[in-house]
């Protein structure tokens, strides 16, 4: 009988589990809360919701795999750049197994998210495929030839703090320190902060912002298309060092209306090909929303010990 994949999505607001079969069928998924800001609890908590999901579908886990927002390094087994904060600093794999007994693989959410997309998802076929996590945070995950690119420090994909080119100095910094990270563009908080700048308007969300523009708000149509500009020239960086086969759009941010369909002509100018450097220069990256959606990362988590089991 062929073996169900478990996995964990350890988010900041809520931990989600899965018991997947390697076509894609989902046996069980259970969510419970992230113990904010406490380490203990949280790895108990994650030990908790596996005998959960063990019981619930009555077969034994042994192997585990665990989507982050943030990565583990290779060099010293400790979690970082996590914005779950609680989390930098601490050996989470290392932890993890000697609290539950089974063996744990820990990889950042959105190469998980990669994985998932490539695997049986909207970039399904694809040899490669570039994703983007477009909410709170912003983040990349990088899947080549069917496999994540973790990289030499574990930092493959980390394209939320790419700088981005042509902005001009902002006073208030990322929370990793940095001035110019993406994620200071194209997070939803940052596209409702530069509406808030503009129109001394204060909404709750980018959807909020989405619906001053339907209404016709000049300076609300005009923070959508400056973000829309920004996320192309922040793919086109990625476009041009590794061309990937599709790049996979998710998170809250995603699902603004025409975002995929004005991005697709957006990017072109970014691109460089051999035709010029206007959007028709013959290269066509297939732009597309993430088939799981919200689901997408722990589906992709479950899959991190699929060359195994
Ligand atoms: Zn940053």
């Amino acid at each position: 009988m062929t073996s169900p994949l478990f996995g964990i999505d350890l988010g900041g607001t809520k931990i989600e589990g899965v018991v997947l079969m390697p076509d894609g069928s989902e046996v069980l998924r259970h969510r419970v809360a992230t113990p904010f800001g406490n380490y203990e609890a949280t790895l108990q908590a994650i030990g908790a919701l596996i005998n959960h999901l063990e019981q619930q579908c009555g077969r034994a886990c042994q192997r585990v795999g665990i989507g982050i927002p943030g990565s583990v390094s290779p060099q010293t087994g400790l979690v970082r750049n996590a914005n779950s904060t609680w989390l930098n600093g601490r050996n989470l794999p290392g932890d993890l197994t000697r609290l539950v007994g089974r063996e744990i693989r820990v990889n950042n959410d959105a190469n998980c998210l990669a994985l998932s997309e490539i695997r049986d998802g909207a970039a399904r076929g694809a040899t490669s495929v570039f994703a983007v996590i477009l909410g709170t945070g912003v983040g990349g995950g990088l899947v080549i030839d069917n496999k994540i690119v973790t990289g030499a420090h574990g930092l493959g994909g980390e394209w939320g703090h790419v700088p981005l080119a042509h902005e001009t100095p902002r006073e208030t910094a990322c929370y990793c320190g940095r001035y110019y990270c993406n994620e200071m563009f194209l997070s939803g908080p940052s596209i409702v902060a530069a509406y808030g700048r503009k129109s001394g308007k204060k909404v709750p969300n980018v959807q909020a912002v989405a619906k001053d523009a339907d209404a016709g708000e000049p300076l609300a149509i005009d923070v959508l298309a400056t973000f829309g500009q920004r996320l192309a020239r922040a793919l086109g960086v990625i476009v041009n060092i590794v061309d990937p086969e599709v790049i996979i759009l998710a998170g809250g941010v995603s699902n603004l209306d025409g975002l995929v369909e004005n991005l697709a002509h957006d990017l072109g100018p970014h691109i460089f090909a051999s035709a010029g450097d206007g959007p028709d220069n013959g290269v066509e990256i297939p732009i597309k929303r993430a088939q799981w959606g919200d689901s997408s990362g722990v589906r992709g988590a479950a899959r991190l010990w699929e060359d195994v089991t």
